[in-house]
């Protein structure tokens, strides 16, 4: 006897009337046609048709950050700098239980939004490592629910923070060192704000070492400016190719690319491809952080999303922030997302619409390098039910997650949005799909 039966539901791909069985927390059956008649199931779903999906996945987050929104006071310019420094306001004033209150009340969000894995980088510049420990709490704690993979993020720099390990000073190297051996999954960085451009590029190198020593993934903020010379993807994917970490590392933001002079950019795509560099961009953020020093015109600053699409790599949109030093928006929403990296991007034909419905589903999941993800026989039984008919209409809609499923097991379902109407001659309600 199956678990779950899901029939009469819509896939991402387009294929109709299919049906989805779970037994033991992964899907059994992904067939199209088949009817609660022919199996006995515990539970027994009808999707009347609408989107079933693979779970949301968030490939750039700060979880440690996240829900603080206004501590210990907001940011008056909105640039990425008053942010760090605003953060550097609050690191002495955090507790453990208010990082780890903060982050379960995301991850309540989360879960309601049918978003199931996050990676989220954790601050190590500080040297007791209280944002690290509560973000091992919290991952202990919502692995029941949600993958959540750990980023070491070295805010304040490894090479401009103390020293670069070679010194005998505790530095930024040191403590990212340190995070990692505490179980943090993922070596970050973030070279544009070391001091010189050559730092950022010895903190490249170095991390990629680091990395590779380790057995490590790599992620790291790269570029996120709209300096055209801020090169360090170029190095990144240098490194890459050096230390053989093909397919392991994701370059974050890389906004500089969108103010880039386009004959260097017809070099470096090409030297990102053959490192399978993966990128991830964070639209909500970079249209809100970057082109501040610009009157008008004024740049969105986002990277060249198509553009390194076409070259065959993964690109995923991140969430970043929720509520927090850089941003006072946000609610955990990848459609959201997907929505604004949709606009910024003006990707508007059909199939990059569907692209975009995948940057924040199946590629994120893919640069996560996340275990039993997907529809298909064998996977684990993650799965959202939007009140829409396909990921175009998802998109448009921000669409109700109807239900949400882990491990086959129903953690959130929320009533579907429909509106009464009184008015002469038209129907009594509407729920904003789109019928032909
Ligand atoms: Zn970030």
């Amino acid at each position: 006897m199956l678990d779950l039966l899901i029939h009469n539901a819509t896939l991402p791909d387009g294929r109709n009337h299919m049906s989805v069985a779970v037994q033991g927390g992964r899907i059994t059956e992904v067939t199209q046609g088949f009817t609660p008649e022919a199996a006995t199931a515990s539970e027994v779903v009808d999707a009347g048709g609408m989107l079933l999906s693979s779970p949301f996945v968030d490939a750039h987050f700060h979880m440690d950050a996240t829900l603080s929104l206004g501590l210990p006071r907001l940011n008056q310019s909105g640039t990425l700098l008053e942010g760090i420094a605003l953060w550097g306001e609050l690191k002495p004033h955090l507790t453990f239980e208010a990082l780890v209150d903060r982050a379960l009340a995301y991850c309540d969000w989360a879960v309601a939004n049918g978003l199931l894995a996050i990676r989220s980088h954790v601050d190590t510049s500080d040297p007791s490592m209280l944002a690290v420990e509560a973000l091992l709490a919290v991952k202990k704690k919502v692995a029941p629910y949600i993958d959540l993979q750990l980023v070491a993020f070295p805010q304040d720099g490894v090479l401009r923070n103390g020293g670069d390990g070679t010194r005998g000073v505790p530095g930024g190297f040191d403590n990212l060192k340190k995070a990692l051996s505490l179980g943090v999954d993922v070596v970050g960085g973030i070279p544009h704000f070391e001091r010189t451009m050559a730092d950022g590029a010895a903190s490249v190198k170095l991390l990629c070492e680091l990395a590779a020593e380790q057995g490590k993934l790599v992620d790291m903020h790269c570029d996120e400016s709209d300096d055209p010379l801020s090169r360090h993807v170029e190095t990144l994917a240098f490194e890459t190719n050096r230390l053989g970490l093909h397919g392991r590392v994701t370059g974050s933001h890389l906004t500089s690319m969108h103010s880039m002079d386009n004959y260097y950019v017809s070099k470096l795509l090409p030297l990102m491809a053959e490192a399978q560099l993966s990128v991830v961009s964070n639209p909500l953020i970079n249209i809100s952080l970057q082109g501040r020093h610009d009157t008008y015109p004024k740049r969105r600053g986002m990277t060249r999303v198509p553009e390194i699409m076409a070259a065959g790599m993964t690109v995923a949109f991140g969430q970043d922030c929720c509520m927090d030093p850089w941003y006072s928006m946000g609610s955990g929403d990848m459609l959201e997302v997907a929505s604004m990296g949709l606009h910024v991007a003006q990707m508007t034909s059909q199939p990059a619409m569907q692209q975009c419905f995948d940057a924040v589903t199946k590629n994120p999941a893919r640069i996560l390098h996340l275990e039993g993800y997907g529809l298909e026989k064998g996977c684990h039984a993650d799965l959202v039910l939007l009140q829409a008919q396909n990921p175009i209409e998802a998109i448009r809609l921000k669409a109700t997650r109807l239900k949400v499923w882990r491990r086959g097991a129903l953690v959130a379902q929320t009533p579907a949005r429909t509106a009464a109407l009184s008015l002469p001659d038209r129907p009594v309600s509407t729920s904003f799909l789109h019928t032909k």
